[in-house]
């Protein structure tokens, strides 16, 4: 993770009025949110200086292997670790002024769209309706099989794996693991949308995950503008066209203010 510019407050709030004029002249303004967002609402990154990865270093990443080999060993330790850092921040956790600010945009028809990469379930808590979970989320199960979800508390954890009440299928947490295809639902939308957009909104990502870090990118070379707001720098910076180097909870609420106006 590259330094902090550490901009003066001028600067940020100069940007801050750019993005907010460049959501205001745009005609289809989409938002991809990461780690970042859920940050002031308690919940470790990953990646950062405060990331649970930095600290700690990354995971081993044979969940998907195991969850193919043996779902019912799977869904034991699932179970068993369901209190590691994150699990427990997310369990705890609430919607921060920045999730709220994306929800009043929504609703003021400023944002169309927002691909998010969190499974922490604090956009739809938030109020935002317009939402694709491209890891998916955490308090959702999904078939394997037919890819219907529902919502993990009304599974029965009795007979392991759970199966499908649709088809018999087996079913899964909805978060997709390392190795594991993104749904094609899920997919389908992100690239419609990222064809669709005229602005993107890049906020709280290290945009180093695909295919999600790819949306923008195409957007921006079919002619969209691109902001980022991300107190550091990140891989898409160069690209920006207005990066915000302030914290979620504190852009966005100030860029929704300026749009009331
Ligand atoms: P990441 O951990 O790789 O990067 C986080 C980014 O957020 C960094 O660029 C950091 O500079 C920035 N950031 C930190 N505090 C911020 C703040 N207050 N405001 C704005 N930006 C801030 O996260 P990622 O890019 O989303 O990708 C990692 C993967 O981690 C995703 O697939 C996601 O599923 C998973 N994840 C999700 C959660 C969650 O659901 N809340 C938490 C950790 C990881
Ligand atoms: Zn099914």
């Amino acid at each position: 993770m590259k330094q902090s510019l550490s901009p003066t407050r001028d600067e940020v709030d100069h940007a801050i009025r750019q993005a907010a004029a460049l959501i205001r002249r745009s005609n289809h303004v989409v938002a991809l949110s990461g780690a970042g967002i859920s940050a002031e609402s308690g919940i470790p990154t990953y990646r950062g200086p405060e990331g649970v990865w930095t600290r700690q270093g990354e995971p081993t990443i044979d969940g998907w292997d195991l969850f193919n080999s043996d779902p019912e060993l799977w869904w034991k330790l699932a179970i068993e670790q369901n209190d590691t850092e994150l699990a427990h921040a997310i369990n705890v956790a609430s919607p921060n002024p920045g999730h709220f600010a994306m929800a009043d945009l929504e609703q003021a028809g400023y944002l169309q769209h927002i691909i998010t990469q969190n499974i922490d379930n604090l956009h739809h808590r938030a109020g935002s309706k317009r939402i694709t979970e491209i890891h998916g989320n955490r308090s959702l199960v999904r078939c394997m099989n037919c890819g219907a979800r529902d919502r993990l508390e009304t599974l029965s954890l009795v007979r392991l794996p759970p199966l499908c009440p649709e088809c018999g299928g087996i079913m899964k947490n909805d978060v997709v693991m390392f190795g594991e295809p993104i749904p094609d639902d899920a997919l389908v939308t992100c690239y419609r949308q990222a064809a669709m957009a005229d602005l993107f909104i890049v906020v709280g990502t290290s945009a180093v995950v695909y295919p999600a870090a790819e949306f923008p990118i195409m957007a921006k070379r079919r002619g969209a503008m691109l902001v980022e707001i991300n107190p550091f720098e990140t891989d898409l910076s160069e690209i920006a066209d207005v990066v915000v180097r302030a914290k979620a909870g504190e852009a966005i609420p100030a860029i929704a203010d300026i749009l009331r106006r």
